[in-house]
């Protein structure tokens, strides 16, 4: 199992409002708080939507504009705009903010679906062609996103027609009414479905986000945390500040720290004998900015190493991964 994990941070989705919970951020001010906060307590990516002033689901290119525009001013976080902040966005609605202010990953929603048992999530075969090309023309890597195991199988069909490329980074997401239950053992499957070489990362909505965060960190994958989707740490409880920044960390000290090292709360270290999570630096893209990913097990002293010394070939992949389009 690798020793390093992407940590995704999901802070503001589609559908959480402030009535939900006074803490989800919905402005392009908050927004940027939230990841700032988050990266500075570990997260690598910033997966991003935006609203509109009343706090309704949004594609405003202006929002993005501005949200991205105050992250890039405080950190180097990698950030992966949404492509679908609602159900009702026009095709090129969906893909300006990808294209003009070029993340490093967008979403990609490799299938249409049955959404909460209410609406169509549709992404259809011909927006599913588009949106790969137009991603690599822009050079922003797709984060293929797999609501049930047919949309594998559609992401293999697109990486043999050209519109993904391989290795395809995937994100399951288990629980999404309409989608594929959040079990450990849907997770298992999913992950027997793509190819060895994959990056893979999952969450499980709502409830069963800790389930599935504890057995996608055993089977080796990458985490998504975020209000995006699960409010609460458990059901009536908000973590203070909020469950993102409060999470990330935390997320982490549950596989590196001893219980009895548990973190109470945000910020504080939670490791007492020295060992110290921190960020991996990763080589400069062509463009001169820096992507950030976060790292295991090596020292303040050592950025780069970790004791066994498999960081470094780690960081190649991450970096491959990420920065390789
Ligand atoms: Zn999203």
């Amino acid at each position: 199992m690798d020793d390093k994990v992407i940590l995704t941070v999901a802070p503001t989705g589609a559908w959480p409002t402030k009535k939900d919970t006074p803490y989800v951020p919905l402005t392009p001010e908050e927004i940027a708080d939230e990841v700032y906060a988050c990266w500075k307590a570990g997260a690598a990516v910033a997966h991003i939507h935006v609203r509109d002033d009343e706090g309704r689901p949004s594609m405003s290119f202006e929002k993005f504009e501005k949200t991205v525009k105050l992250i890039r001013e405080r950190c180097d976080i990698v950030l992966n705009l949404t492509t679908s902040g609602g159900l009702d966005f026009t095709d090129e609605d969906r893909m300006r903010p990808f294209k003009e202010l070029k993340p490093e990953l967008a979403s990609y929603d490799c299938g249409s679906m049955n959404w909460m048992h209410t609406s169509v999530f549709l992404n259809t075969p011909p927006f599913l062609e588009k949106l790969g090309l137009e991603m690599q023309a822009a050079g922003v890597k797709p984060e293929v996103e797999i609501f049930d195991a047919g949309m594998i199988y559609n992401a293999e069909y697109y990486v043999k027609k050209g519109v993904l490329k391989s290795p395809v980074y995937y994100q399951f997401v288990l629980g999404a009414p309409g989608g594929i239950a959040a079990t450990v053992e849907n997770l298992v499957y999913l992950r027997s479905l793509i190819p060895k070489d994959a990056i893979w990362s999952a969450f499980g909505i709502g409830r069963m986000h800790l389930p599935i965060l504890y057995a996608t960190l055993a089977l080796g994958g990458h985490l998504r945390v975020g209000m995006e989707d699960n409010i609460y740490y458990s059901k009536g409880f908000w973590p203070n500040p909020t469950w993102n920044s409060w999470n990330a960390p935390n997320a982490l000290s549950w596989k590196w720290a001893s219980p009895s090292r548990l973190p109470t709360k945000r910020g504080r270290s939670w490791d007492s004998d020295g060992r110290h999570l921190g960020r991996l630096g990763v080589p400069a893209r062509p463009n001169g900015r820096k992507a950030s990913l976060f790292g295991g097990t090596h020292r303040k002293e050592r950025p780069f190493l970790s004791p066994s010394g498999v960081s470094e070939t780690s960081t190649a992949e991450f970096s491959f991964t990420l920065t390789i389009l």
